[in-house]
């Protein structure tokens, strides 16, 4: 750091007075989840009243891989 570079301390505090961080301004879902405004809802998968996310799909793929994966711990453990 130059000298030229140097602040006193009310301009580095003048500085940081922008640097709080702002909290997150919640929306809630038709399904009553709390949910962040333009994004779909985690819940219930739905945006503008269209269901866009196939929840049901993924958790289902989820819990297969989840199963196949401890089925292969398991015969691992028996050799
Ligand atoms: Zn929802």
């Amino acid at each position: 750091m130059v000298v030229r570079m140097r602040h006193n301390r009310s301009q580095t505090g003048q500085h940081r007075a922008h640097h709080a961080l702002k909290a997150q301004g919640l929306q809630y879902c038709e399904c009553g989840a709390p949910k962040v405004s333009h994004r779909a809802c985690p819940v219930c998968g739905r945006y503008k009243g269209r269901v866009v996310l196939d929840l049901a799909g993924k958790a289902a793929t989820k819990a297969a891989k989840l199963a196949k994966k401890q089925e292969g711990n398991k015969s691992e453990a028996q050799k």
